[in-house]
């Protein structure tokens, strides 16, 4: 029988208001079902936002080192129950499993990164222009926090938003995407078993009107958001009416440059890895390689058989490198993408098909995909397709090569592969990026420093590294005369 799983509101596992839950189905054999989660709407949220409201200052005073001692015990509950999790991970999300263990790892050292900033929530004592008047900073919870999230890490994106959330002294409302809540909520079972104060963690499923309650109510003092533009942009608009604190990470399109004097073999693991793991579905993937035109054949020969000769498959066997694509229309979303840069004129050098043969026909596989003859105008080259397809953009030199990468609304990450240490230094001085890479892949961040993008990928402050407690907390300066 197919479990279903609960909303945590208050520190009690309750059913939604209305009895009605929806399956979260693995996208690589549709014939099973994860779970049932709560369908929950914006009465449930209001409800775990009371909770919130109630249990906040109790949260708030406990010592901030205390806090940090159950995140502490959150991680390590999280290890010993990690092989499960990320099982589950590769089960509901699709991603290979050894990026599913990656993933919790990950988490597990975002648990413990955020434990250790409770004992160093520090202000700053400043000296002052008067006699005798001593004066300092000081940091405090903002109070109730809404954090929302997407599908495609299920427990890394969360864990990055509840730790410094709850380090700072908040209480949480956390609505994860209805895609692939149960990481999520392995997430709130542990840190509940941690300790965190009952009510201080509240955990709502549902779809995008659960998610819009939280971002409306006048009880929630910030929002973090992370998913796809379109919903990011009509939140700022929602957000903006109430004037509520906002830090929105969205879409990427992420160049890669290859320059001449890359080492090429390199170039093709790097830009592979980054354009085509975890089915191309990160923010931080490559979409476009941008090759200076004196390696353009000789690159795109070894690109083409890389990408040819990736295995495709259910993650959750031995060799597999590539998973399927989320959901049906994130599938087509992929289909018409490539059918769209087909009719602008691009050509197809690898890959290029909805994979229906045997097993694969019980998911949504996509091949990964090379695209050839792409003008950078084309709607292939400018807009995120969050799929397993690359967009090859001849450059002259590395001015245009740079000038191709800037040439986008976005500007998440961005990568240069490239011997020359003149040109990794002209490329960082110009390119427009929040995440900056020479000779890595454009995805593939570590978790103790500052993440986020610039231009339309994200507003507001940078998630990630000890910067990220700045969103959660307000400074308050004291001025104090002796
Ligand atoms: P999405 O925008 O469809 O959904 C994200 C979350 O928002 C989900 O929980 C969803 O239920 C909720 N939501 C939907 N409508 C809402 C509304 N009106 N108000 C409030 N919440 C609402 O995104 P997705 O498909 O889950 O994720 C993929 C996108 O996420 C891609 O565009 C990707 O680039 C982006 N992403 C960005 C980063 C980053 O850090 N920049 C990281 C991962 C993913």
């Amino acid at each position: 029988m197919t479990q279903i799983y609960k909303n945590f509101i208050g520190g009690e596992w309750t059913n939604c208001r209305t009895g009605k839950t929806f399956p979260n189905v693995n996208p690589a054999d549709t014939r099973e079902i994860v779970g049932e989660f709560q369908d929950s709407d914006e009465t449930d949220v209001r409800d775990a936002i009371a909770a919130a409201r109630k249990a906040q200052a109790v949260w708030a005073n406990t010592p901030a080192p205390k806090r940090g001692e159950i995140l502490f015990r959150a991680a390590n509950l999280l290890e010993q129950r990690g092989a499960e999790i990320a099982r589950e991970m590769t089960r509901e999300e699709g991603k290979i499993l050894p990026e599913a263990v990656g993933e919790t790892a990950r988490a597990i050292n975002i648990l413990r990164f955020f434990a250790g900033e409770g004992a160093r929530l520090a202000g700053a004592a400043i000296p002052s222009e008067r006699d005798r008047v001593f004066i300092h900073t000081v940091k405090k919870p903002l109070g109730v926090v809404g954090l929302i999230t997407p599908w495609n890490f299920p427990i890394a994106i969360p864990a990055w938003k509840l730790a410094p959330a709850l380090i700072a002294g908040n209480a949480v409302v956390i609505k994860p995407s209805e895609h692939a809540p149960l990481c999520t909520l392995r997430l709130i079972e542990i840190l509940d078993e941690a300790g965190v104060t009952k009510g201080a963690l509240n955990l709502i499923t549902g779809a995008g009107k659960a998610g819009a309650e939280i971002v409306s109510n006048l009880n929630v003092d910030a929002i973090s958001f992370t998913g796809s533009e379109a919903t990011g942009s009509a939140i700022a608009v929602e957000a903006a009416k109430r004037r509520a604190r906002l830090q929105l990470e969205m879409g990427g399109k992420n160049p890669t440059i290859v320059l001449k004097d890359a080492d090429l073999d390199e170039a093709v693991g790097i830009v592979s890895n980054a354009a085509y793991f975890s089915t191309g579905q990160k923010c931080t993937a490559t979409s476009r390689v941008i090759v200076e035109e004196a390696v353009l054949p000789e690159f795109t020969e070894r690109l083409r058989m890389k990408t040819a000769n990736l295995r495709v498959g259910n993650g959750l066997e031995n060799g597999i490198e590539i998973g399927p694509a989320i959901n049906e229309p994130q599938l087509e979303k992929i289909v018409s993408a490539v059918l769209q840069a087909q009719k602008d004129g691009a050509k197809i050098l690898a890959g290029g098909e909805h994979l229906t043969g045997g097993e694969l026909a019980r998911g949504y596989f996509y091949s990964p995909t090379l695209l050839t003859d792409v003008n950078p105008q084309m709607e292939i080259a400018q807009e995120e397709v969050f799929g397993p397809v690359l967009a090859i953009l001849p450059a002259r030199n590395i001015d245009e090569a740079v000038s191709l990468a800037n040439d986008i609304r976005f500007g998440l990450s961005a990568a240069i592969c490239t011997r020359s240490i003149t040109s990794a230094f002209e490329f960082i001085n110009r390119v427009q990026a929040g995440l900056i890479m020479v000779n890595l892949p454009s995805a593939g961040v570590e978790y103790q420093v500052p993440f986020g993008g610039t231009k339309s990928s994200s507003i507001g402050m940078r998630e990630q590294g000890a910067v990220a407690v700045d969103f959660y907390t307000q400074m308050q300066t004291v001025y104090l005369k002796y």
